[in-house]
């Protein structure tokens, strides 16, 4: 083994695949769960046949064309472009906030200009009322966007239910990934790529691992005993560690904060029980904040007309025994990730990785592009010093 590679998320098989292919290298890949892929992991439901995301539904979506061009030698994808919408008050509007949602909320047939004069006076009074300027939290960011009422109604419930954390006090960035649009393009998300793999999330991984170079182990922890654990391999060879970095250095400096997710997963008799793949639940008294109908996700296959997967998603904060999915991200957690980085420059045989290992919220591409920039600036000259690294071509090739 050339290089350990801890856990098979997307961040860690672009590293191996990389290492195994373009430069040769023999890599071992562990993962503690029993199937690879991390949270994009999907696979055919085997009583109905529905492709399903284990971990939620996941879109693919890059403006990045390298990232685009190199997912693309491992699966094709449709052409789905992801529509959301959100129930509010027993009546439903499409997210994120575009005109649609602003006339039907407001009751009115304003233009852009008019919609956009409407929220800029509801932003001017909050101001005014609040009489300061605004502070960098989320809330004053999205009162400072939408104004007031579109906050309460769609953001400040979902929010609070998806975060456990007063909106005053998450810091701006959390909806910054949300756009508000003034026309009536209701695209879930503006890149140049979209679209979900043909076959599943699960055929893709398993065509990016298909390397006689890469030996992936599952059911595997890095924590536990045996010859791939952390006790056998820190210092004896080249380590990419993507799991929580917190953990990695058993909390040394404190527990960063997590978010996870509990989903509960239905199949229900009938052939359609939304009308579309992902539906919001914006009311605070709702305790879900969305639900998953999966066979919206591929509507160019058939699906049966009397049974559909719905997953109810829940939001919790993390304790020691759960998977962690998302970083909090609170003043204090970014002071103990300063401690935590601090350690990992003193550890230069170990490189962190991923959405766990640095504590970003790192969707699929940003992983995958985050990979080739810990592949191309550090696992290059490391192995082959003087070496230029490889381009993916236009065409995939190398
Ligand atoms: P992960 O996918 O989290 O992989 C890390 C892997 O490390 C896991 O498989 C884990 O089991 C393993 N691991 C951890 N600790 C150990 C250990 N001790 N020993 C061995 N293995 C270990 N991205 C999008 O682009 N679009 C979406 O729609 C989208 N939706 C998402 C929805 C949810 C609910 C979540 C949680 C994430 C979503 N993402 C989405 C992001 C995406 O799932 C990944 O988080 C992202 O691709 C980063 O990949 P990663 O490899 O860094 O992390
Ligand atoms: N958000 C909201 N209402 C919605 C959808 C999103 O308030 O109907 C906010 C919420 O704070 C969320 C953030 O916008 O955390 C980002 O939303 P996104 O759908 O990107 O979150 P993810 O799918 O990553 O959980």
């Amino acid at each position: 083994m050339d290089l350990l590679v801890v856990g098979a998320g997307l961040f860690g098989l672009t590293v191996a695949q990389r290492c195994a292919s373009e430069l040769g290298l023999r890599v071992t890949v562990i993962d503690s769960r029993p199937h690879p892929g991390g949270n994009a992991w999907s696979t055919r439901d085997p009583e109905t046949g529905i492709e399903v995301h284990r971990y939620g539904s996941h879109l693919f979506h890059t403006s990045n064309d390298r990232v685009w061009t190199y997912v693309n030698r491992f699966t094709g994808f449709t052409d789905y472009r992801h529509r959301v919408y959100t129930v509010h008050r027993g009546e439903v509007f499409p997210m994120p906030i575009n005109l649609g949602t602003i006339n039907q909320f407001f009751r009115s047939a304003y233009g852009p200009d008019q919609a956009r004069a409407l929220i800029a006076a509801q932003a001017a009074d909050e101001a005014q009322a609040t009489g300061g300027t605004p502070d960098e939290s989320l809330e004053s960011r999205a009162v400072s966007l939408i104004g007031r009422p579109l906050y309460e109604a769609f953001i400040r419930g979902y929010t609070a239910k998806q975060w456990q954390t007063d909106p005053a006090h998450l810091p701006a960035s959390v909806i910054s990934r949300l756009p508000v649009r003034y026309n009536y393009d209701n695209r879930y998300f503006g890149d140049t790529h979209q679209g979900l793999p043909v076959d599943g999330y699960g055929a893709w991984i398993e065509r990016m691992i298909d390397h006689p170079s890469i030996d992936l182990r599952l059911d595997t922890d890095f924590f536990a005993d045996g010859p791939f654990g952390r006790a056998a391999t820190r210092g004896r060879v080249p380590i990419v560690y993507t799991g929580p970095i917190d953990r990695y250095f058993d909390h040394a400096a404190g527990r960063l904060g997590w978010r996870t997710l509990d989903f509960e997963t239905t199949i229900e008799p009938v052939g359609d029980f939304q009308g579309c793949s992902v539906m919001n639940y914006a009311d605070a008294d709702v305790p879900y904040t969305r639900i998953h109908e999966f066979r919206h996700l591929h509507p160019e296959r058939q699906h049966s007309p009397d049974a559909t997967v719905v997953a109810r998603e829940y939001s919790r904060f993390a304790t020691d025994s759960d998977e962690p999915y998302y970083p909090v991200n609170s003043p204090a957690d970014r002071d103990r990730l300063l401690r935590y980085r601090a350690l990992a420059t003193a550890e230069p045989q170990v490189k962190f990785g991923g959405r766990l290992g640095t504590y970003r919220y790192l969707d699929m591409h940003m992983a995958i592009a985050s990979a080739f920039t810990l592949v191309d600036t550090e696992l290059v000259p490391k192995f082959y010093p003087g070496r230029r690294m490889i381009a993916v071509n236009r065409n995939g090739g190398t």
